[in-house]
């Protein structure tokens, strides 16, 4: 049997499509579209092509995006002041200061400043505390497009399905775990110091892959017909991208994100469903 490949790519154009949509009737409603400011500090590459991608996106969703671009030896006080001005400014309904900062930078103090009402990347203290007690929050979108493909593809309740989530990172691992958990399956975050992952995960039902190691997951630690989602993305010396997941586990698998092209794509379509969001709940 081979794996039903979860098509991220398709998923996140059906996602921005939906929200293009959702963003002209906000614009009927409220005479106004949603606005998301993009912070970037520096000159790092990787940076520079994910904060170009995400105001394209933004932009042909209908969305307003707000650049402010910063030189490498911007200080803290600047960068708070910024912040500060963002959070007051009503027509801007989102904030994203795209990570890493330049060091000498406290990338936590900025993140803790931002509004939360505004924190569309849900890294706020209040929108954490939010998520793990089961009340509304803006939740970080690499695992909020994880959770809607495990939707898309089991279902929204997941009574009786052992989840095994291996890393327990702030931004992937810990909060896919309390999204999972919100959809009642049973839910095991396994770490660096975790005894036979192997075992854990030969048990599960759905397995997230957020380590950080190519092929970590073998595909004999996969039961079949499991649903295995692969949020690594990980540079081989030869310049190919691998997950976190032997490619093998396509074989006993019974849906697999691949990587590229699986939570990858997801990730921009969920912050521009958290900035849409946002702004819904700003006005509410
Ligand atoms: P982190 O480095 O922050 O966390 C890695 C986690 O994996 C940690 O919890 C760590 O455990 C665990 N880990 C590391 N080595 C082992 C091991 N040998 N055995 C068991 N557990 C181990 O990474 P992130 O969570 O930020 O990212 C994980 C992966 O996801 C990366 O490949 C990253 O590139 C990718 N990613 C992809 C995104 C996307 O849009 N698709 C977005 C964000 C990340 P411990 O806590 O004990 O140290």
């Amino acid at each position: 049997m081979t794996a039903h490949r979860i098509d991220g790519k398709a998923f996140a154009a059906k996602l921005r499509s939906t929200l293009t949509t959702q963003v002209a009737d906000f614009k009927s409603a409220h005479d106004c579209v949603p606005g998301l400011a993009v912070v970037l500090v520096g000159e790092d590459p990787a940076s520079q092509v994910y904060v170009g991608s995400k105001i394209k996106q933004t932009q042909e969703v209908g969305m307003r995006s707000i650049e402010h671009r910063l030189a490498d030896d911007t200080d803290q006080a600047t960068l708070e002041t910024l912040i500060d001005a963002l959070n007051a400014d009503d027509s801007i309904d989102g904030i994203l200061v795209q990570l890493p900062l330049p060091a000498g930078l406290d990338s936590s103090a900025i993140l803790d400043r931002i509004d939360p009402a505004k924190d569309v990347d849900g890294f706020h203290p209040v929108n954490v505390g939010a998520l793990w007690t089961g009340a509304d929050a803006l939740v970080p979108c690499t695992p909020l497009g994880c959770s809607l493909m495990v939707a898309d593809t089991l279902g929204d309740d997941l009574s009786g399905l052992h989840a095994v989530v291996v890393g327990r990172s702030n931004i992937v691992g810990k909060p896919i775990s309390a999204l999972l958990q919100k959809m009642n399956a049973t839910v095991t975050m396994a770490h660096s110091r975790t005894a036979d992952i192997a075992a854990l995960c030969r048990d599960a039902d759905i397995v997230v892959a957020a380590v950080g190691r190519p092929g970590f997951v073998k595909a004999d630690w996969i039961k079949p017909g499991a649903t295995v989602i692969d949020v690594g993305i990980n540079r081989l010396d030869t310049g190919k991208l691998v997950g976190d997941v032997d490619a093998g586990a396509f074989e006993v698998a019974g849906a697999m994100t691949p990587v590229p092209g699986g939570v990858g794509p997801m990730t921009i379509a969920c912050l521009l469903t958290n900035t849409l969001r946002a702004a819904v709940l700003r006005r509410a």
